[in-house]
This record gives C-alpha cells, structure tokens and sequence, in this order.
C-alpha cells in the first residue's frame, strides 16, 4: 500500500528589499512546493523569474482569503506541499494570511515557518530602543482623531511602539505624535536594505523639520519607533508639577490638557498628573 504524504504549508518570508536576503531554505522550499499562494501573483512571479524557478501561483489576499482556505485545505489534506508568500517580509504580519493559518490549524493541517525578512524585527534591530518588551501596532488609522486617539491611549505605556506607515501619512502621523506624545524619542526606520536605507532618531518634532530640509525623508517605507514612557518610579519633580498644574487650572485650563502639557514638560506618567490634577480641581473648588 502507498503511504500518502502530509500535506504542508510553508508560510515563507521574502525580501523587504534586498533580494540577498532570501534564505537557501526558502528559495528550495519555493522551488519544491506543489503551489504558491501570493498575495500578488505578479508580484511573486518576478521573485521567482529571478530565481529560475517554476511554480505554479495563485493568488491570496484580503479579498478573496476567505474563499481560499476550502480549497487549500483540500489539497492539502490530499497530500500537496503549498507555500504561502506576501509581496514583501513575513506573511500574516500585516499581510494576508491569519485566516487561512487559523482555519488550517483548526483542521489538524501541518503549518511550518521558513523565516526571515520582517521590517518591524529589523527596525528594532538598529533602533537603540529597548527591545526587552514591544507592541507592534501596526498601520495606525488613517483619519487624524482616531490615529491620535489610539497613541494618546497608549501613552502611559513603557515599552518600545512600533508602527508601519506609507510615505503619503509618514508626516501626518509625525505630527500627531506632537500633539499626543509630545518630545517623547521616536527612530524612523526608512527603506531598510535598500540603496536609501536611513534611520533618523529625535522628537517627532526635530523629524518632521528634516523632512521639511529634506524632502527625500519623506519618500519610500516606514516603521516608526517610539520610545515607551517613562517607568512609573523614575524621579520626577512633583512639587514642580503640582506648582505648574495649579496655575493652569487658575487659568481655566481643563484637568485632561494641563496633565498632558505637565507630562510633556517635566516627564512622568500623564495618570499620575492627571490624578494630581483632579485632586487639586476637587481642593479648589470642593463638590456641594
Ligand atoms: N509583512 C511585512 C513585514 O514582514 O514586515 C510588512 C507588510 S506591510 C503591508 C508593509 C509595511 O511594512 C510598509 O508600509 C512599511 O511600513 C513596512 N516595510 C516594509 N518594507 C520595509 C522596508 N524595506 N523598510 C521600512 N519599512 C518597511
């Protein structure tokens, strides 16, 4: 009797860039799977022009992933070895795929990584910012309130944040981490392994001013990095802020506007001045 073979998928990471940065396992992977499934058929065909390799591709992405998943896991459990790839770096991240490794997995189906390029671990490879602990958020909305909405709700946070961004937002999203983040040290990770690679560290403020120098700052990929706050015990002058947090408020200033503007000037958790600031509200003028 002829043993069938287990089907697998191979979910592979390609170049962000650089074509040296394919691996030797995923370029026989690519060459020995009974089908590629890509996010951009055409995409993934000049790849593997490139490598002289032939293989059947059928397309994968955000609208049409549902509908695939049956028959991928048809052929699969029919024994075929299938690959999935995205036009750049680690499928799922940011890319398609959850779907079809979700249902896959739920069905018992093998899923194997053949790792490699991702923009978000390379970024934070070069950064200088600690990488101990991270949240990837992402692309972040596209419309200015609800961008800045999620990073003021993260602004307590003390780890690393990183982000992904398109060359038309870079400085829309700059300028809202003015207003929410204010001088808190952001590394822009720009082009990683290609010929204009750079990386540019600062207040969002100093970048969106090199840009303003340097147009070409603004043109290609992105992934932002912006510093985590704070640790809640760093020393921080309390009664310097109380000092300033009472004047505002004297002043009419809102208890939400003055914590922020105090966390930008002297640091700190914005909780904690918030909390002083509603505190000093209460003293001033107490509830009947
Ligand atoms: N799956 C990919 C990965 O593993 O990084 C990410 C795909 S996502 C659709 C594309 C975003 O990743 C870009 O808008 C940019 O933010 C980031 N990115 C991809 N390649 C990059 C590069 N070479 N340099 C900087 N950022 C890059």
């Amino acid at each position: 009797m002829s043993e069938r073979k287990e089907g697998v998928l191979y979910v592979v990471a390609t170049p962000i860039g650089n074509l040296e940065d394919l691996s030797a396992r995923a370029v026989r992977t690519l060459a020995e799977v009974d089908a590629i499934a890509a996010e951009d058929t055409r995409h993934t065909q000049r790849l593997l022009k490139h490598l002289g390799i032939e293989r059947p591709l059928l397309s994968l992405h955000e609208h049409n992933e549902s509908g695939r998943v049956q028959q991928l896991q048809a052929r699969l459990l029919a024994g075929e070895q299938l690959a999935l790839v995205s036009d750049a770096g680690t499928p799922l991240i940011s890319d398609p795929g959850f779907l079809l490794v979700r249902e896959l997995r739920s069905a018992g189906c093998r899923v194997v990584p053949i790792p490699g390029p991702c923009a978000l671990i390379a970024a934070l490879s070069v950064a200088g910012l600690p990488t101990d602990r991270f949240t990837f958020e992402g692309f972040l909305p596209a419309k200015s309130a609800a961008r800045q909405r999620q990073l003021e709700a993260g602004a307590d946070r003390e780890e690393t944040r990183v982000f992904y961004e398109s060359p038309h937002r870079i400085r829309d999203l700059l300028a809202d981490v003015v207003t929410t983040l204010g001088e808190r040290r952001v590394v822009l990770a720009r082009e990683l392994t290609k010929t204009f690679e750079t990386l540019l560290d600062g207040s969002a403020n100093s970048l969106l001013e090199t840009m303003a120098d340097d147009s070409q700052q603004t043109r290609g990929e992105f992934v932002v990095m912006v510093a985590g706050a704070p640790a809640a015990d760093t020393a921080v002058d309390d009664a310097e802020g109380e000092t300033m947090l009472a004047a505002m408020l004297t002043e009419g200033v809102g208890v939400k506007s003055a914590a922020a503007v105090t966390t930008r000037l002297l640091g700190g958790r914005r909780k904690q001045w918030y909390q002083l600031a509603l505190a000093l509200k209460e003293r001033e003028s107490p509830a009947e």
